[in-house]
């Protein structure tokens, strides 16, 4: 029986790909990747030679027992998107969900992922973390995805396109209040890599001074609302004590 091995790829600068993923894709029976064109320019880059096909969203489902049933035929299968660990925020759900529900084999490659890369170096706190993904495309369910974000508790990680930037920090500045801090990252490991930190309306201003500051891959993160002891009234907080006192 084969096994599919989940291929983490570079997020920007090529030299992040890891000894063991470039060995696996050189050695693999086949590589399915999200855009066989996008791949075959990695792979040529690194001079492997391999068979490649399509698994994107669109036939992903369709084509996810073939692969299940090309890994019980004993083929060992790679997957691949575009840049970074697949299945965050990319393809591969379908097929990874059904390996397991079949009892076929599927191991991690890891390395890039833009999310993580991100949070290890905004100086958010890291002991607890949620990932969110890329922000809703209307406004209204953008503004309730930044208070569930910041109501968590913890730091929140968010995917953003660059067509989509301005109108989403607009929508964070009106539920959140332009004053909230938020953390930019951006084109990481790429030539104008940027780390942003200050308040949202810092942010907005730091973006508009310079348009092209508006183009390429962006990562958003927001501190979690601490649940600050004061909020509470001073009677409630000496009960609460009182109650502590009382605890085994
Ligand atoms: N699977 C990828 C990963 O592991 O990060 C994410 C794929 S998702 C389709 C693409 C989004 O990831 C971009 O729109 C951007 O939000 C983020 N991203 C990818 N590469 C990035 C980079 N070099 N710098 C900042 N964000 C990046």
């Amino acid at each position: 029986i084969g096994t599919l091995y989940v291929v983490a790829t570079p997020i920007g600068n090529l030299d992040d790909i890891s000894q063991r993923a470039l060995k696996v894709l050189a050695d693999v029976d086949l590589i399915a990747a999200e855009d066989t064109r996008h791949t075959g320019k990695l792979l040529s880059h690194f001079a492997i030679k391999a068979k490649t096909i399509a698994l994107h969203d669109h036939n992903e489902k369709q084509k996810s027992q073939q692969i299940v049933d090309w890994l019980n035929e004993g083929l060992d299968i790679a997957l691949v998107s575009d840049a970074g660990t697949p299945l965050i925020s990319d393809p591969g759900y379908s097929v990874v969900n059904l390996c397991r529900e079949q009892g076929a084999s599927v191991t991690p490659v890891p390395g890039a992922c833009a999310a993580i890369a991100a949070v290890s170096c905004s100086g958010l706190a890291t002991d607890k973390f949620q990932f969110l993904g890329f922000t809703p495309a209307k406004s209204k369910a953008r503004q309730d995805f930044f208070l569930n974000a910041v109501n968590s508790g913890m730091t929140s990680i968010l995917y953003e396109s660059t067509h989509r930037i301005m109108a989403s920090l607009d929508d964070a500045a009106q539920c959140l209040g332009r004053e909230h801090k938020i953390v930019l990252a951006k084109e990481l490991t790429k030539t104008y890599e940027t780390f942003f930190s200050g308040t949202i309306f810092e942010l907005i201003e730091f973006l508009s001074d310079d348009r092209a500051r508006q183009k390429g891959e962006f990562v958003l993160m927001l501190p979690g609302k601490e649940v600050d002891k004061q909020e509470f009234n001073p009677d409630a907080m000496r009960m609460i004590d009182l109650l502590k006192n009382e605890m085994p």
